[in-house]
């Protein structure tokens, strides 16, 4: 046992070995949080204190949960998978499979995914006759989803104003309609299972007398009914209450636009009479210069509980930056460098590159494949989300439940089997009149429509038969085939990529059955929605990871690549106009900053490609908020952005049009070889000016030597 406890500072050792009270640890990044937390559910465990059964772990994500599973399973002669350890979606759904009928729903319910909720609410908004302008579905999936995380159901939202009552009208159907088809989405998860144990009292006494421990990590990140739910589980305000241990870092905090608030740390300190706040300074993770980078930074915020954070690691390397004319560039250089870590002998795994927007990734992505470097990307768009394991998730949910709308329609007709836009439209007025699913509404329907649907629900019952007592791997073999999705992708040009992702569907398969407690196809589906992305590449293999800021909460590596540092991408523009706005994204930098160990590579681009548009920024600011002592230029280009720039405005461009020749910035012009582009932007006098041009499509950015390029306007 006392091994366990080795290498503890005597504050970490303190906290893990606490008695069962509620507890607070706020401390900052690297300073131990996780690892204490982990090693008290050993401890707890290897002293008696405490039963495996009786543990419930709150992590913020799925690969967190997964390495706090392996470090207990280093730590102690046991087997964790059976411990409830997980997030809070995980949890719920595990809560609501263990007693569906009991939540009212569907033993094979299925989870709608965000895309998913969104194509259900769009098809209700057409349904109604509701005007999309006035009531676009992204407003109304977020009217609903902050609602139920608010705890409130359409029925118990107060409505002052048409616009609010005609939404709330909508959020009503919109929950009688996932009830009808047997589906929750992901805020439905944690809302059910409040409900769940909130209305069911022995359901309730049960889970509170067997879980004595909640351990929370991440907790700055907890929103208003994650809070409530911990609140119900632990007993909260009864004679037993459980031991709450919850650990987070105010200036972690990076989900308020989601609903977090940092105040339930407060509120938890008053009202679980939390006795001692514990706080952790020693930071083990980060060398010196990184961490002197992360504080510079988050100084700037006001907003602060206030902690500082210090390393007995020397100062290590300067923070190196690099300033790149386009998103291109700038990714050929990060692959380079990592190219060239790889050879220095770096595991790949070790190397994390970041950015602010999902989007940023596909360029990455790219340059990455292009060099033939694994890679595996968490978050964005995944594995589970691409269009053609969609369309097989379909299919098997239908397996698993008929009455599941959205999946009918995602396939109803695909592959093509004539069924029109039409015949749907009636079978949709008709299962409104019945007041039943899509599915079960087809044998009511009359003439060539019906007769069409008709062979496609005998399609989905012959699956159903002929998969009857197959394991796994084989029934999504038999409903790819039996479906027509290979033979129709075998026929596209570019269905190569895609039929060999149906078939990493069924090595996906595989490994779950090999892993799970639960092997069937519910389980499965759970398993898709749920952790969507975090399986997509070979498992097992080394490869560099690829992730949004967010998305790296709680992990380390020895080398980070933080990318797109520019006004407008970081901080994000939606966010500069209001400070707690701003505040936030500078605790997304802080994040970011302290993921890196050993090594942290900064970058930018002068101009970038996103959602179709280029755009031309400066560097962020909170650059300058890092000493310029810490930082080494690796672009000779020390000057600010703006300086090298002609200000794409006409007046500044003209008085610059002598030296280009006659030409201006923001002019068409014509390439013999590249076609058509616009200047962009020029550097250097004489013949050592070059000219930067967006030739848009394949050849997109570049940069030319004005005396020797053959332009001519256009
Ligand atoms: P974050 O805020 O980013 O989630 P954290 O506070 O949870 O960070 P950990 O991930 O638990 O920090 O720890 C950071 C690193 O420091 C880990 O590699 C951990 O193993 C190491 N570490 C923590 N405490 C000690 C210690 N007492 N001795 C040596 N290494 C330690
Ligand atoms: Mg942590």
């Amino acid at each position: 046992m006392s091994a366990l406890l080795d290498n503890l500072n005597p504050e970490q050792l303190a906290a893990v070995t606490l008695p069962p009270q509620p507890a607070l640890i706020l401390a900052g990044a690297g300073s131990g949080k996780t690892r204490v937390l982990t090693t008290r559910i050993a401890w707890l465990i290897s002293t008696g204190q405490a039963s495996q059964a009786s543990i419930l772990a709150v992590t913020f994500t799925n690969k967190a949960a997964k390495e706090m599973s392996a470090r207990l399973a280093a730590m102690l002669p046991i087997n964790p998978r059976g411990m409830w350890i997980g997030t809070f979606h995980g949890l719920c759904n595990r809560l609501l499979r263990a007693h569906s009928r009991d939540a009212g729903l569907p033993e094979t319910f299925q989870i709608l995914d965000t895309a998913d909720q969104l194509a259900a609410i769009k098809r209700l908004v057409k349904a109604l006759n509701v005007d999309d302008e006035k009531y676009p579905p992204r407003e109304l999936q977020h009217f609903i989803n902050a609602n139920k995380e608010a705890g409130l159901r359409a029925a118990e939202v107060e409505a002052w104003d048409e616009w609010t009552r005609k939404r709330v009208e909508i959020y009503a159907e919109y929950e009688r309609q996932c009830q009808k088809e047997g589906v929750v989405d992901f805020a439905e998860l944690l809302l059910r299972a409040f409900e769940l144990l909130s209305r069911n009292e022995p359901l309730r006494l049960h889970y509170q007398s067997r879980f004595r421990h909640i351990l929370v990590d991440e907790f700055q990140d907890t929103n208003h009914l994650q809070y409530e739910w911990l609140k119900l589980l632990a007993a909260y305000g009864g004679a037993a209450p459980a031991a709450v241990f919850a650990v987070g870092d105010d200036d972690q905090s990076i989900y308020a636009f989601r609903g977090a608030d940092v105040g339930n740390m407060r509120d938890f300190e008053r009202q679980f009479a939390v006795k001692s706040v514990i706080r952790l300074e020693q930071n083990y993770r980060s060398h010196g210069n990184i961490l002197d980078a992360a504080n510079a930074i988050i100084a700037n915020n006001s907003k602060r509980l206030g902690k500082n954070l210090w390393t007995e690691a020397g100062a290590g390397e300067p923070i190196r930056l690099f300033e790149a004319p386009t998103d291109i560039d700038e990714a050929r250089w990060i692959v380079e460098e990592t190219q060239a870590l790889i050879r220095d002998g770096a595991a790949r795994s070790d190397i994390a590159v970041l950015y602010r927007s999902n989007a940023q990734s596909r360029v990455l992505e790219h340059q990455l494949f292009s060099t033939g470097i694994p890679y595996r990307v968490y978050g964005g768009l995944r594995f589970f989300e691409r269009q053609e394991i969609k369309h097989a998730l379909a299919y098997l949910r239908l397996l698993a439940n008929p009455d599941d709308d959205t999946a009918f329609l995602r396939v109803v007709n695909f592959p093509t089997r004539g069924i029109g836009a039409r015949s749907i439209e009636a079978l949709a007025d008709s299962a409104r009149t019945y007041n039943a699913s899509l599915y079960a509404t087809v044998p009511h329907l009359a003439g060539r429509p019906g007769a069409s649907l008709a062979l496609f629900v005998r399609l989905i019952e012959d699956m159903r038969q002929a998969t009857r007592d197959l394991p796994l791997p084989e029934v999504i073999d038999h409903v790819l085939d039996a479906s027509g999705l290979r033979t129709h992708y075998r026929a596209e040009r570019e269905g190569e990529e895609r039929l060999s992702n149906l078939d990493e569907l069924l090595s996906a398969a595989a490994n779950f059955v090999a892993e799970a407690e639960e092997p069937g196809l519910a389980g499965f589906l759970a398993h898709a929605s749920l952790e969507a992305g975090e399986h997509q590449a070979d498992a097992g293999q080394d490869a560099v990871q690829l992730m949004s800021i967010h998305a790296a909460k709680g992990l380390e590596f020895d080398v980070v690549f933080l990318s797109g540092l520019e006004e407008g991408l970081c901080p994000h523009e939606n966010a500069i106009s209001e400070p707690d706005g701003l505040e936030e994204e500078r605790r997304l930098i802080y994040v970011a900053v302290t993921r890196a160990r050993k090594r942290l590579y900064l970058s930018l681009a002068q101009s970038r490609m996103l959602h179709g548009q280029t755009r031309y920024s400066m560097k962020s600011r909170f650059i300058d908020e890092i000493p310029a002592g810490l930082i080494k230029w690796l672009t000779p280009a020390a000057r600010p952005a703006a300086e090298r720039y002609f200000d794409p405005a006409p007046r500044k461009a003209q008085s610059q049009a002598k030296d280009l020749g006659g030409l201006r910035i923001g002019q068409l012009v014509s390439h013999p070889k590249f076609g058509q582009g616009v200047i962009v932007s020029a550097e250097g006098a004489g013949s050592d000016a070059r000219i930067q041009i967006n030739f848009g499509g394949v050849h997109g950015m570049k940069w030319l030597v004005l005396s020797l390029a053959k332009l001519t306007p256009a």
